[in-house]
């Protein structure tokens, strides 16, 4: 699914989590269904950097563990970038392991952003995020 729809209750879980977390960066995962994200899941940085992350292996077995049990789909990653850029780094194609879409959550000037960005073929594109009210 090349395009991802999240409430914005949702899109305000994921900046909760990933503000709580500054300086460092932080990650999760968005399970749903189509292109709808029905779940965020929140997943610890290994990494604790500021400029990168590693998502925690056992955490994120679980959580597709989770996800299959309710019959769900992992539609998207999300990750932040406290320092920008808004667009997806060299770092996250090279590491890149699923196909599904890279939400990156970037804070510029204290104001968080989020882009959506699938990648293949070692490049990248910009995907629709569409921000419903619902739900
Ligand atoms: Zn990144």
């Amino acid at each position: 699914m090349q395009s991802l729809t999240i409430t914005n209750e949702q899109l305000n879980t994921m900046i909760a989590h990933v503000d709580s977390q500054l300086p460092l960066e932080a990650c999760g995962l968005l399970a749903g269904r189509g292109s709808r994200v029905e779940s965020v899941i929140e997943v610890t940085n290994r990494a604790q950097s500021p400029v990168r992350y590693v998502m925690d292996p056992i955490e994120q077995l679980k959580a597709f563990e989770w996800i299959d049990s309710q019959g769900l789909e992992l539609l998207g990653i999300f990750h932040s970038h406290p320092t920008g850029p808004e667009t997806i780094s060299p770092t996250d194609i090279a590491d890149s392991a699923y196909l599904v879409v890279h939400v990156v959550l970037s804070r510029m000037h204290g104001e968080w952003r989020a882009r959506a960005f699938w990648i293949e073929d070692e490049g990248h594109r910009e995907v629709p995020l569409e921000v419903s009210n619902q739900g």
